[in-house]
């Protein structure tokens, strides 16, 4: 999937801020509910509140702002480069459950956990 479509930018920067646990991708909960993670669509959050739990994280450090992932340092070093624009979040400490490792697996797309603290 290649589209220069950008991510949502969240809204507000309260606590109800989420990350997706596969590209670290950073928006409201209600922003994950009504439209997904775009770089995630496998995922099929939109309005699937324990599939939103199971994929992104309140539990998240710092967030950088990315217009052109594929041309920042910061994003061939986050790895994003293939994503979309859109506001990252530096670091999860979360990993994704084993059954939604497998669902990335079969869509063959790379998820990469994160090292342990
Ligand atoms: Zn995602």
């Amino acid at each position: 999937m290649r589209n220069a479509q950008p991510a949502q930018i969240p809204t507000s920067f309260g606590h109800e801020l989420r990350a997706c646990l596969r590209c670290r991708l950073v928006k409201t909960y209600d922003q994950f509910r009504e439209s997904g993670c775009e770089n995630c669509p496998f995922f099929n959050l939109h309005d699937d509140n324990e599939r939103i739990s199971d994929c992104t994280t309140p539990n998240f450090n710092g967030i950088i702002s990315m217009m052109d992932p594929s041309r920042s340092w910061a994003g061939r070093w986050l790895r994003i480069g293939k994503f979309v624009p859109g506001v990252y979040t530096l670091a999860v400490s979360e990993a994704l459950s084993e059954d939604l490792q497998n669902l990335c697996e079969d869509e063959r797309v790379q998820y990469v956990p994160p090292k342990r603290a």
